[in-house]
């Protein structure tokens, strides 16, 4: 036994933790977990703990269907919502076959490969992601409204914004987990709001994404409230955007520090390969069919197009100083599996740095009302589930990155939902009945 599994052992005996949840992550963004009692969790750390991936959406077919779930030691963590005596706590954890290889369609194992590769090239990627989500009333039928909490906007404060106290317990919450939140506003749309916490590296970034909308879900929950991290949920209103914020270091230094003096090669070329690619990636970027109402309204992006501040282009090098110089990938929504999302992203990235890709040059215009003569150069992002999904299941890069087998079982699931989506005939009813979650 390694000296964390021995730490985390000893915790939970002297600590009073009596449930121990095994958290992973399908394919699609949702979160899953088995609970096993605390003194199950040394054999856990041994031999694992199985589970029917066969009823995991994107896993496993019928005759394979058993897999093993091991905790990750570093991931441990205290669930303080879930009451005393008998405390909770959760893992997320690596999934292995019964034979003890891995399981390979796990988006953290991938997630891992490519950080692997990201380090081999004597670079860290660290990872931030500023989530935005709405807050709906919950009906006398304990089910949630359309109506939202309040009727703020960006940056209201009471009484406008009635959500500071939930964005309150949030952060106290976050913060007893160990999770770093830095700042907290009331969003552009009615009820929206938006929680930025500490970035990361990759693999950090990518867990702490998931154990945020828990926290979220779980503290409007307490509080009489719905948070829906549904990408577009008012036709009206803002979208909620899932800003990724990427930086690399080499021997601990951050290489984008240099940005506003010009950047460097390899940091050009990084953000060449994320915008090379990000056609092919949107899939795993805006999973949803309503992902695609977000786009090129209220701050998010509708072109394959790089600026400075600019808050209408798919990637903005933020006006920032030292650590948190950085790109912001904008066009990614809350839908996303964030270890799926990352790995394909950083892939590109690192592509880019492989092949040396030059840059094009910024596009300094408002694109919301730039005029035809600038517009007319510059390529769309995808505008619809179906278009997302021809060019992922066309795109080589992401054949090589998610594999032959993983991404024919997620493509075949997506299409099904893109074929459901085209049959509805009232597409607001369908996003509500499948995505308002
Ligand atoms: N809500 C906008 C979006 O959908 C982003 C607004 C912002 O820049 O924070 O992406
Ligand atoms: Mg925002
Ligand atoms: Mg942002």
């Amino acid at each position: 036994m390694n000296s964390s599994v021995c730490e985390v052992l000893e915790f939970v005996k002297e600590n009073d933790v009596k449930f121990v949840r095994l958290g992973f992550c399908d394919p699609f963004g949702f979160q899953k977990n088995i609970s096993i009692m605390a003194d199950e969790l040394s054999f856990a750390f041994e031999n694992g703990v199985s589970f029917d991936a066969h009823a995991i959406k994107g896993f496993r077919d019928v005759m394979r269907s058993d897999l093993l779930l091991f905790p990750d030691p570093a991931t441990f963590m205290v669930l303080p919502w879930r009451p005393g005596p008998g405390r909770v706590a959760r893992f997320y954890c690596d999934i292995k076959n019964p034979d003890g290889s891995v399981f390979p369609h796990d988006g953290r194992y991938l997630l891992k490969r490519v950080i692997e590769g990201c380090e081999k090239m004597g670079y860290t990627c660290m990872i931030g992601a500023e989530c935005e989500f709405y807050l709906f009333k919950i009906g006398e039928d304990g089910e949630p409204t359309g109506v939202t909490l309040d009727k703020g906007g960006y940056l209201d404060i009471s009484p406008l914004d009635r959500g500071e106290d939930i964005r309150r317990e949030i952060c106290l919450t976050l913060e007893e987990m160990g999770i770093k939140p830095e700042s907290s506003h009331h969003e552009q749309g009615p009820g929206q709001n938006e929680i930025d916490f500490k970035f990361g590296n990759a693999l950090e970034s990518a867990d702490n994404l998931l154990t945020f909308k828990s926290v979220v879900k779980s503290v409007a929950a307490r509080n009489g409230l719905f948070a829906s991290f549904m990408p577009k949920p008012i036709p009206t209103a803002a979208g909620s955007g899932l800003h990724i914020n990427l930086s690399l270091a080499q021997n601990g230094i951050n290489i984008f520090k240099n940005v506003s003096e010009g950047h460097s090669n390899i940091v050009e070329s990084f953000i060449a390969g994320i915008l090379s690619k990000t056609a092919e990636i949107t899939l795993f970027l805006n999973p949803l069919a309503n992902s695609y109402e977000r786009f090129g309204a209220f701050e998010a992006p509708k072109y394959l197009s790089w600026s400075h501040q600019n808050r209408s282009q798919l990637v903005r090098i933020p006006a920032a100083i030292g650590e948190k110089v950085r790109m912001e990938l904008r066009s990614p929504d809350p839908s996303i599996n964030p270890h799926l999302a990352f790995a394909l992203i950083l892939a590109a990235g690192l592509e880019g740095i492989e092949k040396g890709l030059i840059l094009p040059p910024a596009v300094d215009a408002d694109l919301y009302t730039a005029p035809e003569s600038v517009i007319s150069n510059l390529t769309l992002l995808p505008d619809s589930l179906d278009q997302a999904i021809h060019l992922a299941r066309d795109s080589k890069f992401v054949h090589s990155v998610m594999g032959e087998e993983m991404l024919t079982k997620y493509l075949a699931i997506k299409e099904t939902e893109a074929a459901d989506f085209a049959a509805a005939e009232d597409k607001e009813r369908f996003y509500k009945e499948r995505y308002f979650n």
